[in-house]
């Protein structure tokens, strides 16, 4: 486990930024960070407070003599993205990151980095803790469960904040300003089917799409990435329309709101000569009944 990190400067920053990584949050798993952040205010001697949703709440008086500024909100998220890659040990309920400088970046060892929002409430943390910087009043939000439904962002009782100005500390690329956000939309899709027993003549097949890069479903979906669900339904329509493939099992993708890097299903499809092989879902100009089944796609 590297602790290279607590080198970075500014030191007040990286400093929260490295206990964060040592603190297990994947969403919905936010208590012992939102224990830190608490224990920050107390430390600092600021007033704070927790709602229903699970936000915290801190508020920072302004230095003196810049009480009538507006006052300005800092808003940061607690919760972050567990993905790690395939073949990586690690469990994102009880692990901690194991962080690590890699050129001008920060990285993570065969996981996420948490970096999202990681460093954004690093950065809130530190402008709390700090005694150099002069400003109005200041008021911190870290809100919870924002990667898995923004449970926390929608619980928020109006009227909670008190501030003027809300500043995101959400985003991903440093010197760039949002002014807005085209939203997200969740969707649950439920079909029927009936199942059959297997006919004579086929042989069952496990089929991977693997080795995707995957990325943010919202950052992320401008680059062109493939989809493992795609590239998975697609080959599995292939085999359906060319070799009359039967679907068992289909399971890709793990996060709503992650680039699918993986699908796995189970399928039968016919042997080649046999009578299976030959029948009428076969679609004009597809191969031959002699050709062999295609059973693996990587990308
Ligand atoms: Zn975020």
């Amino acid at each position: 486990m590297s602790t290279d990190i607590l080198s970075l400067e500014p030191k007040i920053l990286w400093n929260h930024f490295y206990h964060l990584t040592q603190i297990p949050r994947p969403s919905g798993h936010e208590e012992v960070v939102r224990a830190y952040v608490v224990d920050v205010a107390k430390r600092c001697e600021l007033k704070w407070l927790v709602d229903e949703a699970g936000n915290v709440i801190i508020r920072k008086p302004a230095t003196a003599g810049m009480e009538n500024l507006r006052g300005v909100v800092l808003q940061t998220h607690l919760d972050m993205v567990p993905q790690k890659n395939a073949g990586t040990a690690h469990d994102f309920a009880t692990d901690p990151i194991d962080a690590l400088i890699d050129g001008e970046w920060v990285r993570a060892r065969g996981t996420t980095l948490g970096a999202d929002n990681g460093i954004g409430v690093a950065a809130a943390l530190a402008v709390l803790e700090s005694s150099a910087m002069r400003h109005g009043p200041l008021e911190a939000l870290f809100t919870a469960n924002e990667e898995a439904g923004m449970t926390g962002a929608l619980g928020l009782e109006p009227g909670a904040l008190r501030g003027d100005i809300l500043l995101n500390l959400d985003s991903e690329d440093e010197g760039e300003l949002f002014i807005g956000c085209a939203g997200g939309l969740d969707g649950t899709m439920r079909f029927s089917y009936s199942g059959e027993p297997v006919p004579p003549g086929y042989f069952g097949v496990e089929i991977w799409v693997s080795g995707l890069r995957g990325g943010h479903s919202g950052m992320d979906i401008d680059l062109g990435r493939g989809n493992a669900n795609k590239i998975m339904n697609r080959l599995l329509r292939m085999g359906r329309e060319r070799h009359g493939l039967l679907l068992a099992s289909i399971d890709g993708g793990s996060l709503r709101n992650a680039i699918p890097r993986e699908s796995a299903a189970l399928a039968a499809i016919p042997s080649a000569g046999s009578a299976a092989s030959t029948t009428s879902t076969r679609s004009p100009g597809s191969a031959p009944a002699s050709s062999p089944p295609i059973l693996a796609a990587s990308a």
